[in-house]
């Protein structure tokens, strides 16, 4: 008998039936003896209908009352898990953020979990009740409602099976698995039977939005197992078809580059011509720092005439605030911010490059080969980074993954 916390994404919880059959796998674990916590997202499309709906109201909305409304969407689905559990003799109760609670730090529409009371859930999954938590959402000291960035439902459910010591938490979604591309963008993915937590956080946070980059942390620092598996198919969890997301050393085979993420998010700023002295970058990046602007590659060009250009990416949403910020807030003198914002950034991510050397160049011939130019570069221990112009995205990511070798023969 095992403790296991199961998450299903808005594609899975889509309408009455799919509900009702992410029920049926529910009652089939509890039937098997497993002690279950439901976690669920909003039914697909609600958080965007409802992020539409602020924005309409406001582009400049208050953040508290953003979470407000955009928490409301997994509350629905909670209520009707219950009562679809319920109706199949599964003793079943709704637990929202603030009534469990799942404690928030107070940084509205991106907030981290800080603590959960798992008292009265142990005591009712002792007495064989089933808990279903909305996804997305907890509660800040001040009392208000805060959820935890697009895609957080993964982390509420990661968070709670870390808290309540859960054998595995199980993320049913749109795809079978974890597989070594976007299965959308490239038809000849294979699915990863198991990845390390430091590869699935590299790909994660790299654009392989299949789990949101918090829940990888956090199972990663609880050693939570995490399976992705679908909700379509026949299996449930416990049949250990998905792929686990796990330690390194639980991984006999090791693949040079275990997959490719892809990005087409991306914004490109060059400020030309700042002083080149000492302390400009802390200039230029303390103030985008403060606006909660997420910085990303950067790169610094060669001084001519004591004066160089700075090049970094941020997400094509940020891209006004940072301007802004620019301009406002830096005191800096440049002669010109040069923006691009149609680009996207390939990744290749693999533990074996630590130990291989190589895998840069394939990366670069490959890209040359199909006549696509490289705006950025940027690499760490196991993934290297590329930023491309968007239309090519999908012809970059497709000849990588067959470039090193990853397409299902
Ligand atoms: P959910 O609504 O269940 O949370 P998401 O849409 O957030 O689902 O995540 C699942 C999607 O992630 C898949 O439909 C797939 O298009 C995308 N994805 C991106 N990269 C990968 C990858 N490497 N493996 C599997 N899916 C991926
Ligand atoms: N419903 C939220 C979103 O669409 C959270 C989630 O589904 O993970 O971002
Ligand atoms: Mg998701």
């Amino acid at each position: 008998m095992a403790l296991i916390v199961a998450k299903f994404g808005g594609t899975s919880v889509a309408d009455i039936e799919r509900i009702e059959r992410a029920a049926d796998k529910v009652a089939r674990e509890v039937e098997a003896g497993h002690k279950v916590v439901v976690v669920v997202s909003a039914m697909s499309g609600v958080t965007n209908t409802l992020v539409g709906y602020c924005s309409d109201i406001s582009p400049m909305h208050d953040l508290r009352e953003y979470d407000t409304v955009v928490s409301s969407g997994e509350q629905i689905t909670a209520g009707l898990m219950a009562m679809a559990l319920q109706k199949r003799g599964v003793s079943a109760r709704s637990w929202l953020g603030w009534q469990i609670p799942i404690l928030t730090d107070n940084i509205h529409g991106k907030a981290r979990i800080e603590n959960i009371d798992t008292e009265e859930l142990h005591k009712r999954l002792d007495s064989g009740e089933v808990a279903v938590v909305p996804g997305f959402q907890g509660v800040t000291e001040h009392n208000r409602v805060a959820t935890l960035g697009r895609g957080g439902s993964d982390t509420s459910a990661v968070g709670l099976a870390a808290a309540l010591k859960a054998d595995r938490c199980d993320i049913y979604t749109d795809v079978s698995g974890v597989y070594t591309a976007d299965p959308r963008i490239v038809p000849a993915a294979k699915k990863i039977h198991k990845i390390s937590y430091e590869e699935m956080l590299e790909l994660a946070s790299l654009g392989s939005k299949v789990l949101q980059t918090r829940s990888v942390e956090m199972g990663a620092k609880n050693g939570v197992p995490i399976q992705v598996l679908s909700s379509f198919e026949e299996d449930v969890g416990s049949a250990r078809k998905g792929t686990l997301v796990t330690t390194e050393d639980q991984i006999m085979e090791q693949e040079l580059v275990s997959g490719i993420a892809h990005n087409s998010d991306e914004a490109k700023i060059t400020v030309v011509g700042v002083e080149d002295v000492p302390g400009v970058a802390a200039r230029l990046f303390d103030p985008l720092a403060k606006a909660s602007v997420n910085v990303d590659m950067i790169v610094q060009n060669i001084a001519t005439d004591g004066r160089t250009d700075m090049t970094f990416t941020v997400p094509r949403g940020e891209l006004d605030l940072a301007v802004k910020t620019l301009k406002d807030d830096t005191g800096l003198s440049y002669s010109d911010i040069v923006v691009n914002d149609n680009l996207a950034k390939i990744s290749v991510v693999g533990i074996g490059m630590k130990s291989h050397a190589g895998v840069a160049n394939t990366m670069f011939r490959t890209l040359a080969e199909k006549n696509i130019n490289i705006h950025v570069i940027s690499t760490s221990e196991i993934k290297i980074s590329v930023l491309i112009e968007a239309d090519y995205t999908e012809l970059a990511v497709r000849s990588l993954h067959a470039a090193y070798g990853l397409d299902e023969s």
